[in-house]
């Protein structure tokens, strides 16, 4: 570590050694060409996502270090590898940070992606820095590989059950606290820690989704960034079908509860549109539910919940408690608009 500023030739030598050091195969040339030169498996399909991170847009750096940064630049890609139920290779990480940002910040940066990449042998085999007039901007993108057909978010059937795989609005949970200035009078710091990493570390559902898509009776899968109703209108739209979610099923947990009650926050609110859970969202006939939920590898609070089913008509309806038709909060608002909305109530 060195407090001494980033530069661009130290940037390179930070990656370049990093990179070295980073799991991975299939890397005939990795950084310090012009390109890197990939060996993908023979007749596997190639599977490419990218995904832009900016400051004050999608993080702070009041309540993001740049380890978190990093982390979740890499976390969010990964959840969509995961959602094709594909399996990730390699990555490219691009960084622009303010003039005066430490190397060591830029090495905490490095430190939490390649944390996560090397848990998944995820490889890092490009990028690009470079200096920002505003405030940090992280773009990675990973591509990863699958040998049977990916799990696509346009084939869900009318007569299916929408499902997802863990709580849901835990994330925005720990958006709200870490949007205060001080932590709720009566919150237990457990929970707090709990639910702000939640949302500053996501754990993409890497796993299951590999388990998913080899167990077979996945209609369709994508995963939850921008909140259940979101998502799963685009789902549905994909699909060129229609859903139907009782709010009452929704898996919120505990913690999320007690933060709501903390803050006055709605934590139904949170679930249907809060955003970044990176929870799966799936699609099964009703027949093949209890195979899946028995078989899902139970880690990190991954359990199989039926939200829903899939109906012919277009769009998404919310049903309350007593089968009524119910207005819910819409999906994932960036961190401006968000806090316009948090500054109205
Ligand atoms: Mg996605």
């Amino acid at each position: 570590m060195s407090a001494e500023r980033a530069t661009e030739a130290g940037l390179v030598r930070l990656a370049r050694r990093l990179a070295a050091r980073s799991g991975g195969t299939g890397v005939r040339v990795g950084i310090g060409d012009d390109c890197a030169v990939l060996d993908p498996t023979p007749g596997a399909a190639l599977i490419a996502t990218t995904d832009l991170l900016l400051e004050d847009v999608h993080f702070r750096r009041r309540w993001a270090e740049p380890a978190d940064i990093g982390w979740k630049a890499m976390a969010v890609n990964l959840s969509d590898i995961a959602s094709m139920g594909a399996e990730p290779r390699w990555a490219l990480v691009a960084l622009a940070c303010p003039a005066g940002t430490r190397m060591e910040e830029v090495e905490a940066f490095y430190a939490g992606a390649l944390a996560l990449a090397e848990r998944h042998g995820v490889a890092l085999v490009g990028g690009d820095t470079s200096s920002s007039p505003h405030g940090w901007l992280v773009n990675v993108t990973v591509l990863g590989e699958t040998p049977a057909p990916p799990l696509l978010r346009s084939t869900a059937r009318p007569g299916d059950v929408v499902a997802v795989t863990g709580p849901l609005g835990r994330a925005a949970a720990g958006l709200a606290l870490l949007e205060r200035r001080a932590a709720p009078r009566g919150l237990n710091p457990g929970i707090l820690a709990d639910v702000t990493a939640a949302h500053l570390r996501p754990r993409p559902r890497l796993e299951e989704a590999g388990w998913l898509a080899r167990a077979g009776g996945v209609t369709a899968m994508m995963d939850l960034s921008d909140g259940l109703a979101t998502d799963l209108g685009r789902l549905a739209a994909e699909s060129g079908v229609g859903a139907c979610v009782e709010l009452e099923r929704l898996p919120v947990d505990a913690a999320t509860r007690a933060v709501a009650r903390a803050v006055g926050g709605d934590a139904t609110a949170w679930a249907t549109g809060g955003g970044e859970d990176y929870e799966l969202l799936l699609t099964c006939a009703p027949a093949e539910v209890e195979r899946l939920r028995a078989g899902l590898p139970a880690k990190a609070g991954a359990r199989l919940s039926v939200v829903g089913a899939v109906v012919p008509g277009p769009g998404v309806r919310w049903l309350d408690s007593r089968g009524r038709e119910v207005a819910v909060a819409a999906g994932f608002e960036h961190l401006s608009s968000r806090t316009a909305a948090g500054a109205r109530r």
